[in-house]
């Protein structure tokens, strides 16, 4: 159905996938307004079946591996709660695999990922590494603004289970985390974010200066509704002074 993933029909792949891309989890739930995934339940794919795919991928000549997942550190988890024995025991069942280098994690939340102590994400951080550590195991997570409240207007589910008044703090609080972990956070933005206001620009625009001083890239996106109540796009003539700033300071960062 519209609203569903079908895992159960998910078929284990015969071959090496698209960039070594081997799925854990299907759809987010987490209601954001601006992505295809917001009403769609997170289901997540067997053990086994992902261990296969990732065999098929090492037989097909894939010696490092994508996670496919909307947020990888939710793997196992019925709800916005993370399920660290099952992600750890997932992880572990993917060790036993020999000739692999490393996986990298695709997509994650950072409400998912303040979940966990340091030492979890320290031991996730080795299970993600067979033969050869890379020193950009990168983790893409969406900040959208520093206004929790715009983002929580946006859709509702992104911050759970944390408060929208936290929001900015958490973000520099994960990013914090995840490089003294081992991990290179990759931060995204939206420009345009329906209700945004120049006192949001303002304060996403000093978050990213925050980040600029830390081991992370943010990348500035235009918003860009898919549904018909999902507001207006965002485009070059909409850009004013600030929000140019805004997307001028992720380039300098990131390059
Ligand atoms: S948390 Fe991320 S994947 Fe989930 S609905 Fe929001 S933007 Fe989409």
């Amino acid at each position: 159905s519209e609203q569903g993933t079908a895992v159960d029909r998910i078929h284990r792949l015969l071959g090496a996938s698209v960039l070594g891309v081997i799925e854990l989890s299907r759809g987010c739930g987490k209601g954001c307004r601006f992505c295809t995934m917001g009403a769609k339940k997170m289901e997540h794919l067997p053990p086994e079946t992902i261990v296969n795919d990732l065999i098929a991928n090492v037989e097909g000549g894939v010696t490092s591996v994508v996670s496919g997942s909307e947020d990888f550190f939710r793997y196992g988890a019925s709800g916005p709660r993370v399920n660290f024995k099952r992600l750890r025991s997932l992880l572990v069942e993917m060790q036993r695999e020999p000739d692999l280098s490393f996986m990298q994690i695709d997509h994650a939340n950072i409400s998912s990922v303040l979940q966990f102590d340091d030492e979890q994400l320290r031991e996730i951080r080795e299970l993600l590494t067979w033969r050869e550590r890379t020193d950009f195991l990168w983790v893409n997570m969406g900040i959208e603004s520093a206004n929790g409240h715009l983002v929580v207007a946006n859709g509702g589910g992104k911050i759970q289970p944390f408060r929208a008044d936290d929001w900015e703090e958490m973000v520099r609080e994960a990013a914090a985390k995840m490089t003294r972990t081992g991990f290179f956070p990759v931060f995204s933005i939206i420009l345009g974010l329906p209700g945004e206001t120049p006192d949001d620009v303002a304060r996403t625009l000093e978050l990213v200066r925050h980040l600029a001083t830390r081991r992370a890239v943010v990348f500035p996106i235009f918003h860009e509704p898919w549904r018909p109540d999902g507001g207006e796009p965002f485009a070059l003539e909409a850009m004013r002074a600030d929000h140019f700033e805004l997307f001028t300071t992720c380039y300098e960062i990131n390059f």
